[in-house]
């Protein structure tokens, strides 16, 4: 049992090394939520939003859900599964998010399972306004819930961390269509249902602006470890500089008194600095989705995207683009794979600087990786190649949907580490030049340098 009525960890983890480290020092501290048996069924719930990977800011690291898994492994644990109901959108176009972010490699590599919530059999539970949306039994089954979201601002919701993440939960679009008014006090509802027992938040590389998908990376290197999802998102609020009162599902929270005054009193007493030195940048959108997505008219859009017809338009490529170019959908429905057939080493270029081993979730060497041509344990993840910044590490096969990550984040995931410049020559690395989506034209202008 726990000696203490509140608890959290903010851990600094710079690499893929030091995340292991920081896990393996601080479960400890959680050990009561824990199950004696090692054949109990243990739910790792990752962000995987979407198809951009952990480097853009979007979805849970790879860095992370390894470093867990090794930690549950090596405990014993034999039924763990890596489980998200990824977008709706997605979800629509059948794309395999958990494949294409190879988590279901990350998994494998333990022997254990990750799978897509959306396809998973629901149980139901209750949300606002008497409506029944199914979550998925798997989480309702397990014996304890491992919460890892992503720490982002987010255009709906203020900030997406512990309590927005849960949202995964529900099977397939329609359960998620059916949460989405009353969203806020939904999320509520979610959290107060499913209560997992942990939370490891992600902010090794935070998301600041147009979150959750159209926003900036920003490296802090950070874990947040706790138990209340309501205690861990006012935390993170305040480790972010975002006003809590804007977080609406927090603020759905404090009216329902579910931070009382002496969870306050306990985030008092902590220090929590910004985490970037400043405030995070708030997820402002255009005019448009402003307009449309404000709380007085939002209902009457959900109405409109909820047919029938607007489900068949949105699914149409001329329409997407549309809506992407608008600020109303954050998403490119991408169907092309992206398949490596190597990275090679170019010896001029690379400087030793070690960014690709401190971003490898593997934990190999990138640079003896490309130098050997053997690939045993990489997973493809790619951190490596995207994060080097000096271009060193040159990618063959075909770029897929990730021309559309290159396209909007190449400049900004090669700063990650203190690098600058040659977006450009690592975008022409690859083979032929240009990404299959880009040969497809479905990729709209580019929406950041
Ligand atoms: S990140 Fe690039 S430059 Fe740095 S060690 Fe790796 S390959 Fe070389
Ligand atoms: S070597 Fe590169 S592609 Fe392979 S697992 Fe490590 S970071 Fe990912």
């Amino acid at each position: 049992m726990p000696d203490a009525p509140y608890r959290l960890h903010v851990r600094h983890a710079p690499g893929a090394a030091a995340v292991r480290r920081v896990l393996d020092e601080t479960l400890p501290a959680y050990a009561h939520v824990f199950p004696a048996d090692r054949d109990a069924a243990i739910l790792v719930k990752p962000n995987l939003n979407a198809n951009m990977n952990a480097l853009t800011g979007n979805t849970t690291d790879l860095r992370l859900l390894l470093a867990l898994l090794g930690h549950l492994h090596d405990a014993g644990y034999r039924r763990v599964v890596v489980g998200e109901g990824t977008n709706s959108g997605f979800y629509r176009n059948k794309i395999g998010v958990i494949e294409r972010l190879r988590v279901d490699r990350a998994a494998a590599r333990f022997g254990y399972e990750a799978v897509d919530l959306n396809y998973a059999p629901g149980v139901p539970i209750a949300f606002e306004n008497g409506v029944t949306a199914a979550i998925a039994q798997p989480v309702m089954d397990a014996a304890l819930v491992i919460n890892l979201p992503k720490l982002k601002t987010h255009f709906e919701a203020g900030m997406s961390v512990c309590l927005k993440n849960l949202m995964g939960c529900l099977v397939g679009q329609e359960n998620k269509k059916k949460t989405h008014q009353s969203l806020a006090a939904n999320i509520v509802n979610i959290n107060v249902a499913l209560r997992p027992a942990l939370a490891i938040v992600d902010a090794l590389i935070a998301m600041e602006g147009l979150g959750p998908t159209r926003g900036t990376p920003v490296r802090l290197d950070t874990l947040i470890f706790g138990e209340d999802p309501f205690l861990i998102d006012a935390a993170c609020a305040r480790l972010a500089g975002y006003p809590e009162a804007k977080v609406r599902p927090l603020a759905e929270a404090r009216r329902r008194g579910l931070i009382p005054p002496a969870m306050d009193a306990f985030l008092d007493t902590l220090p929590l600095p910004l985490l970037a030195g400043r405030p995070l940048a708030p997820p402002l959108a255009g005019r448009l989705a402003t307009f449309i997505h404000s709380p007085k008219r939002q209902k009457y859009f959900l109405a409109v995207r909820n047919t029938a017809f607007f489900t068949w338009l949105a699914g149409t490529d001329w329409f997407g683009h549309l809506l992407f170019k608008t600020g109303l959908r954050q998403d490119v429905f991408c169907r092309d794979e992206m398949h490596c057939t190597g990275l090679t080493l170019d010896r001029a270029a690379c400087n030793d600087c070690g960014a690709c081993r401190r971003y490898c979730p593997a934990g190999l060497d990138p640079v003896a990786v490309a130098a050997s041509g053997d690939r045993t344990g990489c997973l493809e993840c790619l951190y490596c190649y995207l994060v080097c910044p000096r271009s060193a590490l040159v990618f063959h096969g075909e770029q897929g949907f990730l021309a559309e990550q290159l396209r909007q984040y190449d400049g900004l995931v090669r700063k990650l580490d203190g690098g600058a410049g040659e977006g450009e020559k690592r975008r022409k690395s690859a083979s032929g030049g240009r990404g299959a989506c880009e040969r497809s034209g479905r990729v709209p202008p580019a929406a950041k340098g």
